[in-house]
C-alpha cells in the first residue's frame, strides 16, 4: 500500500465524513475537498432530527474515573488513527462507554440494522474513544423514526474495515482526483449533491459513443427550477429593510414590496436603490448575493457573505486559462454554441431567412470549432454576429413605427431595441456570475474572453450561448407582445434608457424566460433555463477537473 507523504497527509478526518466516502468516495470528495454542500428533505430533516443532541455541548470523566454517566455532543479527536467526530451521545457504564449516533429515519431492513456506512462512522468514534484511554468495544444507532437502537459491536472485521477505509479516504485526498460517479446506482436518487455532481450526466458524456443517442439513459435533474426568487430593487430612492424573517421596499414612507428571507435567491439593486445595515448583514449570513447595477443595467459588483472554498477548482481554472491550447478549445465551443442558437432562432423566428444565410451559419460554427488561434476564433464570432443581426430586424414583428432595428449598437444604446438588449445583457452577465461564483468559479478569469480589470470574463464566456435564445428572444417577444411601448424609453443625448416601468416590464419577461422549462438537448429530462446555467457551470468544471474532454455548449433544436 502507498505510503502517504507528510505533505499530503490531510487534517484530522471527520468520522462523519467516513460515512460519506463509505456510501459513495465522490460525495465525500466533493464535500471534503472541493467544499460544496447543498440540502435536500432528507439533510434538512437530519438536521431537525438531530436538533436535541446538538445542543449543547458536553464533556465526559477522564477514563479513570468512568462511572455511569451520558454525555451529549462530545468533541474528541485521536490523531493516531487520524478522526476527529462529535459523538452524539456517549453512555459510560461499568467502566466502559457507548457512543451512541442518531439517525433520522427507521432501522434498515437489512441484515444486522444498520448500513455499512453508519457502522464504519460509529466504529471510527469507537477507536477515537479508545485512543483516547477508554474502554469500548460496542456502540449503539439510533433511528429517530422508529425509536430503536441497533446494538453494534466493534469486532475485529469491523475494526479492519474501518481503518482500511480511513486509509483509503486519505489516498484519495492525495490522489487529488475525484472519484468517478457511480453508474445507475439507488444511492444517487437519495444524495443531496446529485444536483452537482451530475452522476447520470457525466457518466453519458464520458463515453463518446453515446453522443449519437437520441434519449440518453440520464434520469430527471432534481430539483428541476430553482423556486427561490429574485428580488430587484429599480426604482429611485427606493431602500430595502429587514422586518423579522422578511425583507421589506421602501420608497420614502411608502412600502412597495415585501419577500420572506428565506424564498429568497439574490438580491439585484439599481442605481441609488439601498439596504440598510441590519438587511445587509443578514443577507450576507445567509450567503445570499446582492448585485449592484447603474441605473442603465451595468454590472458593477456584488457582495456576498463567505465565499466558495472550492479552491481546487479555482487552482484548475487558472492553470488551463494559463494554458493557450486548452482556453482555446474551450473558447471554440463556447463561440460554436452561440453561433448554432443564434441559427436556431434565425430559423424559427425569421419566416424569409434564406438557406444561404442559415448555411454560412452552420459553416461558420463548424470554423470556430477548428479555428487554429483566439484571433481567428473573434474573427469568425464577428462574422457570425454581423449576419445574425442583419436578420434581427426581421424578429420583429411592428406594424409601429416607433421602433426598429438597423444595427446592434451600445454605449449608449440610440435606439429602444438595442437599449433593451444591452440592459438584458447586462442582467445576464450578473446571472452567470452569480452562478460561476456559487459553484466555486473566479467570475473574472475567462478563456475566451480575456482578463481585463472589472470584466467578468468567465461570465461572458459562459453567456454567449444563451445571448439570443434567452436575452435576445426575450427582447423580440416583449416588443411583439407590445409589453414595452413608447413611453418605456427616455431619449437622453446620444442614447436611450428605459425607465422604471420599462425596466420592470424588461425584468419580468427575463423572469419568465428563465423559468420557463425546457427539454434539455442532451440529457433529455426537462429542466428550467436557470437550472441549466448550472448545469452547464457544473459541466465546465467537470471539464477542468479532466473527467470529460470537451465542453458540451447547451444547443437548442
Ligand atoms: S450522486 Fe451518486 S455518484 Fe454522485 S455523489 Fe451522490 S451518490 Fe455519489
Amino acid at each position: 500500500m502507498r505510503k502517504i507523504s507528510e505533505f499530503e497527509m490531510p487534517d484530522l478526518i471527520p468520522a462523519r465524513m467516513l460515512n460519506e466516502f463509505t456510501y459513495c468516495p465522490r460525495l465525500c470528495y466533493i464535500e471534503w475537498v472541493e467544499g460544496e454542500f447543498e440540502d435536500n428533505a432528507d439533510t434538512v430533516d437530519g438536521r431537525f432530527q438531530h436538533r436535541r443532541v446538538d445542543q449543547s455541548q458536553g464533556v465526559v470523566p477522564n477514563p479513570e474515573e468512568v462511572a455511569d454517566f451520558t454525555a451529549r455532543s462530545v468533541d474528541i479527536s485521536a490523531h493516531e488513527i487520524g478522526i476527529v467526530c462529535r459523538l452524539d451521545l456517549i453512555e459510560g457504564k461499568d467502566g466502559h462507554v457507548i457512543p451512541v449516533e442518531y439517525k433520522r429515519g427507521y432501522v434498515p431492513k437489512i441484515e444486522g440494522g444498520a448500513y455499512e456506512s453508519d457502522k464504519v462512522q460509529l466504529c471510527a468514534q469507537g477507536l477515537a474513544l479508545k485512543e483516547n484511554g477508554y474502554e469500548c468495544n460496542e456502540g449503539l444507532i439510533y433511528f429517530v423514526k422508529s425509536k430503536q437502537k441497533v446494538q453494534i459491536t466493534f469486532n475485529e472485521l469491523l475494526v479492519n474495515r474501518t481503518k482500511q477505509l480511513i486509509n483509503n479516504l486519505r489516498l484519495m485526498i492525495a490522489s487529488e482526483k475525484i472519484p468517478s460517479p457511480l453508474v445507475e446506482s439507488s444511492r444517487c436518487v437519495r444524495c443531496s449533491l446529485a444536483g452537482i455532481c451530475l452522476p447520470d450526466e457525466i457518466n453519458f458524456l464520458k463515453n463518446p459513443e453515446n453522443r449519437n443517442e437520441e434519449i440518453p439513459q440520464v434520469r430527471k435533474f432534481l430539483p428541476p427550477r430553482d423556486d427561490q426568487i429574485p428580488l430587484y430593487v429599480t426604482g429611485y430612492g427606493q431602500t430595502v429593510r429587514k422586518k423579522g424573517e422578511r425583507l421589506e421596499v421602501w420608497s420614502n414612507r411608502d412600502k412597495t414590496g415585501e419577500v420572506k428571507i428565506r424564498e429568497l435567491s439574490q438580491i439585484s439593486l439599481y442605481g441609488s436603490a439601498d439596504i440598510t445595515s441590519p438587511a445587509f448583514t443578514e443577507i450576507l449570513q445567509r450567503n445570499i448575493p446582492i448585485n449592484y447595477f447603474s441605473y442603465g443595467g451595468w454590472f458593477y459588483g456584488f457582495s456576498q457573505g463567505n465565499s466558495h472554498k472550492n479552491v481546487e477548482l479555482r487552482i484548475k481554472q487558472f492553470a488551463f486559462a494559463e494554458d493557450k491550447k486548452r482556453s482555446l478549445k474551450l473558447a471554440q465551443m463556447f463561440v460554436y454554441g452561440k453561433i448554432l442558437n443564434s441559427r436556431t432562432i434565425l430559423r424559427r423566428n425569421d419566416g424569409e431567412v434564406s438557406d444561404e444565410i442559415l448555411k454560412s451559419l452552420k459553416k461558420l460554427a463548424s470554423d470556430a470549432k477548428s479555428s487554429n488561434s483566439l484571433q481567428t476564433l473573434l474573427g469568425i464570432e464577428g462574422g457570425a454576429a454581423q449576419i445574425y443581426f442583419s436578420r434581427f430586424n426581421n424578429l420583429l414583428k411592428s406594424d409601429d413605427s416607433w421602433y426598429s432595428f438597423e444595427n446592434r449598437n451600445r454605449r449608449p444604446p440610440k435606439d429602444p431595441v438595442n437599449t433593451v438588449l444591452s440592459y438584458l445583457y447586462g442582467v445576464m452577465v450578473k446571472e452567470f456570475f452569480v452562478t460561476l461564483n456559487t459553484t466555486g468559479f473566479d467570475p473574472y478569469l475567462g478563456f475566451y474572453h480575456q482578463p481585463r480589470y472589472g470584466r467578468p470574463a468567465l461570465a461572458l464566456d459562459m453567456m454567449e450561448e444563451f445571448r439570443s435564445i434567452i436575452a435576445d428572444s426575450v427582447t423580440f417577444t416583449l416588443f411583439n407582445n407590445g409589453e414595452l411601448s413608447e413611453r418605456d424609453f427616455i431619449s437622453r443625448g446620444l442614447g436611450v434608457t428605459l425607465t422604471p416601468t420599462g425596466k420592470k416590464a424588461v425584468l419580468r419577461g427575463y423572469e419568465r424566460r428563465i423559468s420557463t422549462e425546457v427539454k434539455h438537448p442532451l440529457f433529455g429530462y426537462k429542466v428550467s433555463y436557470r437550472r441549466i446555467f448550472e448545469v452547464q457551470a457544473r459541466l465546465l468544471s467537470r471539464v477542468l477537473h479532466g473527467e470529460i474532454d470537451v465542453y458540451p455548449p447547451f444547443l437548442t433544436r
